[in-house]
């Protein structure tokens, strides 16, 4: 039997499965970084986006893993963002409600680099400037891909274990920024 390698569970209750894995890495992988509740939520709710993209619904509209895979295309959107913070633009209430939350403009195509990083352990790869990168480390869905999810939950546990009181800080003086001048 021929099995697509990424959509090897066949249903779209499986790819469900498929991008828990994405979802604690890229989520793993943001707390690691030291980054706000806010971009870890949203690096973790949008982790699926490549493969997401390619289809509308149940219709494939964009081939698997082909441009929605380039890391070329995810690296540019990060400069772009860090050069041109298009998220001010915003009307000024939302603008400097996700500012104060720790979210900046280039945080929107980070998701896609770290699903990509996932997408590279296993056979089918990903695109790095027009060429193959696969390490074939595991293949989606074997036990291995949830070991590895699971490594990164576990060190992102012990990173929030240690940084929780540096974030309840955190939220205090976001509090006092928008809500002191209301006392
Ligand atoms: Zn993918």
């Amino acid at each position: 039997m021929v099995v697509d390698e990424e959509c090897g569970h066949g249903t779209f209750g499986g790819r469900a499965v498929k991008w828990r894995n994405h979802m604690l890495m890229s989520g793993s992988i943001a707390v690691l970084c030291g980054f706000s509740p806010l971009a870890v939520a949203y690096c973790a709710g949008a982790s699926a986006l490549p493969d997401q993209l390619e289809t509308i619904g149940p219709i494939r509209i964009i081939p698997h893993r082909t441009i929605t895979h380039e890391l070329g295309l995810w690296l540019a959107g990060i400069a772009l963002g860090a050069w041109f913070p298009f998220l001010e633009h915003l009307p000024p209430l939302l603008a400097a409600t996700l500012s104060g939350m720790g979210f900046r403009s280039w945080m929107l195509f980070l998701p896609g680099v770290l699903h990509l990083a996932g997408d590279a352990l296993t056979p089918g790869g990903v695109r790095v400037f027009g060429r193959k990168l696969a390490l074939g480390l595991f293949r989606t869905g074997e036990p291995v891909e949830y070991v590895v999810a699971f490594v990164f939950a576990v060190a992102a546990g012990i990173d929030i274990y240690f940084i929780v009181p540096d974030v309840l800080d955190r939220v205090s003086m976001i509090k006092a920024k928008f809500f002191g001048s209301f006392q």
